[in-house]
């Protein structure tokens, strides 16, 4: 199974976050059936949320992330829990782009230009709702543009997805680098010269690098102090029940009109594919 580390730094008020996601991003490639870029483009979504469902404190906390775009994959959204279950959705998975001049998935033409929007559901009365424009649309780095407006958290954020010729996914994952208050400049210096330095995070993927070792890597200079390890995988919520409540909430003229045009409602779950079918009877009873 997928899973994720956290870890900080001796004497350095930071966080480190790093996640092998190549299990989820091989999920969402087969039930969406995306194309390369839109593999990438989801993928990396996926492990940005996957990653901060570690910063959730409580059992029912969420949070989700939408990439609302005007490029030909159009909206992304990524839903994650405390728990680690992860799920997500690309309103068009088959984006078939040129690669580009450095011969890479064109994740930025993908998504062109938009918002990013955060929702962190804390079970709190009113949910944290953060919304940033979308800066390069290569994701990693609305992420981090994300991070130091709406949380004000200097950061530096890595996602890579390895895409086979096949179209197949071989590695997906990245790392999260955040400074707390009190850090030091020299930390600071380390970290953008150590970013350049090292090989690109599809490269540290490529060499079958665990998220432990990525982190060890980046911080070789560095005590590194792991403070937490979780699974993390693709997985929906989705229920008949919930498409019932779906369909009541049409109201009892518009279901009226399905039985009498349809006979049947096919509901499809955008996260799963799972269909859902209510027969002429069902509805009646929904009526
Ligand atoms: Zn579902």
């Amino acid at each position: 199974m997928d899973y994720m580390i956290s870890a900080t730094i001796k004497d350095e008020p930071i966080r480190l976050f790093a996640a092998d996601t190549t299990i989820m991003v091989r999920d969402a490639q087969r039930i969406h059936e995306t194309s390369p870029t839109a593999s990438a483009a989801l993928g990396r979504t996926i492990t940005a949320v996957a990653m901060m469902t570690m910063m959730l404190k409580n059992e029912n906390d969420k949070i989700s992330a939408q990439i609302k775009s005007n490029g030909p994959t159009e909206n992304i959204m990524v839903v994650g829990n405390y728990r680690g279950d992860i799920k997500g959705d690309i309103y068009n998975p088959d984006v078939y782009i040129p690669l580009n001049r450095e011969g890479k998935l064109d994740v930025a033409a993908a998504i062109g230009e938009g918002t990013l929007t955060i929702i962190k559901d804390l079970g709190l009365k009113h949910a944290y709702i953060g919304t940033v424009e979308i800066v390069s649309g290569e994701i990693a780095e609305d992420f981090t543009y994300y991070f130091a407006i709406s949380e004000q958290v200097p950061s530096a954020v890595s996602l890579g997805v390895l895409v086979n010729p096949d179209g197949s996914i071989a590695k997906a994952g990245g790392f999260i680098i955040q400074l707390l208050p009190g850090h030091t400049e020299g930390i600071i210096d380390y970290i953008e010269k150590r970013i350049v330095e090292i090989p690109s995070i599809t490269n540290l993927l490529h060499e079958n690098l665990s998220p432990e070792d990525i982190i060890k890597l980046l911080f070789e200079k560095y005590t590194v102090v792991f403070t937490d390890k979780k699974n993390v995988n693709y997985s929906c919520d989705c229920n008949r029940d919930r498409f019932e409540r779906g369909l009541i909430s049409l109201g009892k003229e518009e279901l009226q009109t399905i039985i009498e045009e349809d006979e049947k409602a096919e509901v499809t779950c955008h996260f799963c594919r799972e269909k859902y079918i209510f027969n002429k009877d069902d509805l009646e009873k929904l009526k």
